[in-house]
């Protein structure tokens, strides 16, 4: 027996007819605390944090690093229902947010823990028991760290701020991170080649894209919506149409290494052309996976190659579609889960496998050539080398960074930091410590003390 949570697929402020789902955890029923927590990890709302986890700066400008766990006053906790759920939180009621952050972490978790055959050993796991999710209201981004999984907000230009403990995608991309610190790790210091940072951006948004497919709303939408017909939605840029995930519509991009030969300035553009690669990955498993189930046939599959090229073929390519679907959608929806397990397996497998020294996106494809090779004989090398191919991932590689990493990089300098690290910064003045250090003052909903 699971604990039952609420949570949002697409966020409320991204689609206002989207309602919270419940949707059942693997945490056996009765196991989880107030928070909630577990013997993993925990949320916390802080009363009064203004400052990020990570790397600060004191009123001087002195650099220290600034670690869990939050040993101030909190807000009120979510608690468990007499069963043991969490379910009974709807959104607005006071503890939703902490309720759905843990929901979506542990959610995501779950699907990936699956493909990686074993639970997750957080990477920090020699300074701390348990992951400590907090909520900042006030700050402008989320981030994975030592320790910690911090969310804040999204301020709208009109006035609106969105809270990220409320979007599933920004929490199952920070588990992500999550997962690639557990695994892979961080390159020594001297061999990070710029692709370990876009592979981090790109195997978060496919870690999170992933975790979005175990949602039965999800795969209904996109089916529903296209017919299964992904040929055209895919390669005519038209997913965003189809698909209100944004996450589905970020992966469905047309960038290639070609635009970064010269240099990059942004590691979530540079993940672009191996995020796409993944997708197409995807979507090319799913239709081959269509025809071996005499779903569709050959001609279909060469009519999608003709629509490609000519207007006229795409009324009849999405035709043959309809029908295909209407005939038998369950088989649809099998094919589609069938291609989406593949690409979470042969993405872990390739997480276990790879080195993050001088690690690029030519290691990754030949890393994922090799998986389908022992998982099946190679049965999709087409499929991932001609997506690879396009890419130009084994043609080129990254130039250098044109400009330092700004406030909103993920991967900078907070991420890695580690309590020892405080060793190798300047001290900070008694006075500019007092100034750091004392209370800040928040002015958002009243506090209570626990
Ligand atoms: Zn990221």
């Amino acid at each position: 027996m699971g604990t039952r949570f609420r949570l949002f697929v697409q966020p409320p402020f991204e689609d206002a007819r989207s309602s919270p789902e419940i949707i059942t955890m693997s945490s056996p029923l009765g196991s989880l605390r107030a928070g909630p927590s577990d013997d993993r990890m925990y949320v916390v709302e802080p009363v009064g944090k203004t400052r990020p986890y990570g790397v600060n700066r004191g009123p001087l400008g002195t650099p220290y690093i600034y670690l869990p766990p939050w040993a101030g006053k909190i807000f009120e906790p979510a608690v468990p229902d007499e069963q043991g759920n969490f379910d009974h939180y709807r959104p607005s009621m006071p503890g939703f947010e902490a309720a759905h952050v843990f929901g979506c972490a542990r959610f995501t978790l779950d699907v990936w823990e699956h493909y990686l055959g074993q639970p997750l050993v957080w990477h920090f796991r020699d300074h701390y028991d348990r992951l400590e999710i907090s909520i900042l209201p006030q700050w402008d981004n989320a981030q994975y760290g030592y320790g910690f999984l911090e969310v804040g907000s999204q301020f709208e230009k009109d006035g609106r701020v969105l809270p990220f403990s409320l979007d599933f995608d920004v929490i199952a991309h920070e588990v992500g991170h999550a997962i690639i610190y557990s695994v892979l790790g961080v390159p020594s210091p001297g061999t990070e080649y710029p692709e370990y940072l876009g592979f981090q951006e790109a195997f978060s948004d496919c870690a999170s894209l992933i975790a979005a497919m175990h949602f039965p709303s999800v795969l209904d939408n996109v089916l529903t919506e296209t017919r299964g017909n992904l040929y055209l939605a895919n390669r005519l840029e038209r997913f965003s149409e189809f698909s209100p995930h944004r996450q589905i519509r970020s992966a469905n991009n047309k960038r290639t290494m070609a635009e970064f030969v010269h240099g990059w300035k942004d590691e979530h553009l540079l993940s672009q052309p191996l995020t796409g690669a993944i997708f197409d990955i995807l979507v090319d498993m799913f239709h081959e996976s269509l025809v071996a189930r005499g779903l569709i046939s050959p001609a279909v599959e060469n009519l999608a190659d003709i629509a490609e090229f000519d207007p006229a073929a795409e009324a009849r390519l999405q035709d043959a579609f309809n029908c295909a679907f209407f005939r038998n959608s369950d088989g649809f929806f099998e094919a589609l889960l069938a291609a989406r397990d593949v690409v979470g397996t042969y993405l872990a497998e390739t997480l276990w496998a790879l080195a993050p020294d001088f690690l690029d996106y030519g290691d990754v494809a030949r890393t994922m050539l090799a998986v389908d090779q022992a998982e099946s004989g190679g049965k999709f090398s087409r499929i991932l080398f001609r997506n690879f191919e396009r890419r130009k991932i084994f043609r080129f590689r990254a130039g250098p960074r044109l400009k330092p990493p700004n406030r909103k990089s993920h991967v900078h300098d907070a991420r890695i930091a580690l309590p020892k690290d405080q060793t190798h910064l300047p001290a900070m003045s008694y006075l500019e410590r007092y100034w750091a250090l004392k209370p800040q003052t928040s002015n958002r909903h009243s506090p209570i003390s626990l």
